[in-house]
């Protein structure tokens, strides 16, 4: 598969640019999200056909039912997640192409991603791949369990709505750790979790729409 689109690189530096400016306008102020975003090619994620559309803000396919999320809700939880301090081992649930897990590689020490779909985790590998993103493990598998072998997580970071928040994932979380993720199923709402040292702490931020959270591989 062809995944680098050749031809509109210097067009997407451009739009690039403009997706940062109006991430400012929307309210993301990490300078360090935003040098993240401004550096991964969003267009290696979706197929050719979408790339003119993909630095708008908005969520499009990428097959097998799913969608890459929209910038603004990526920037936001990275955000939210870094709390301004350096991230150092990550795990998101919900890889899909793997547009989020290249930015969280840019902004921490070691991302681990799960995916429960084999095609799309098979497609974040090729693109991964061709970035360069060392510093990030895909896996293939139900990431409601976590990665308990790689645990514990000083940020968990959750790509599509759960009806509660898994038991499996607080347990990985690292005291002092965030975990930021969708809650509900039609009406959804985005939470941040922070890990004490007598236990947790759950803040409600905004309303957002989300793929469900299924059980088991596909
Ligand atoms: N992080 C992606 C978003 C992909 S959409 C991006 O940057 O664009 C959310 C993904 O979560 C889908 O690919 C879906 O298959 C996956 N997903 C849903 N339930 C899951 C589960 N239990 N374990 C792992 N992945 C899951």
């Amino acid at each position: 598969m062809n995944v680098r689109h050749s031809g509109i690189g210097m067009t997407s530096a451009r739009t690039r640019n403009r997706m940062i400016e109006r991430l400012r306008t929307q309210g993301i102020t990490d300078e360090v999200v935003l040098a993240a975003m401004n550096s991964v090619p969003r267009h290696m994620f979706v197929d050719e056909a979408l790339a003119t559309r993909v630095y708008e803000d908005v969520s499009l396919p990428i097959g097998h039912g799913q969608t890459i999320s929209q910038p603004y809700i990526v920037a936001r939880m990275i955000e939210v997640l870094r709390n301004g301090r350096s991230l150092n081992r990550v795990l998101e649930i919900g890889t899909g192409r793997g547009y989020q897990a290249a930015v969280l590689g840019q902004v921490a020490r070691e991302v681990f991603s799960v995916e429960r779909i084999k095609p799309l985790h098979d497609i974040a590998v090729l693109c991964l791949r061709e970035l360069g993103a060392r510093n990030v493990s895909l896996r293939y598998a139900d990431g409601g369990m976590g990665l308990p072998e790689i645990a514990p997580f000083d940020a968990i970071i959750m790509a599509a709505a759960a009806t509660h928040v898994p038991r499996e994932l607080l347990a990985q979380l690292a005291v002092g750790g965030r975990m930021v993720l969708p809650l509900g199923s039609q009406e959804q709402m985005l939470y941040l979790i922070e890990r004490e040292e007598q236990g947790f702490r759950q803040t409600a931020l905004e309303p957002v729409k989300f793929v469900p959270l299924l059980a088991g591989k596909s």
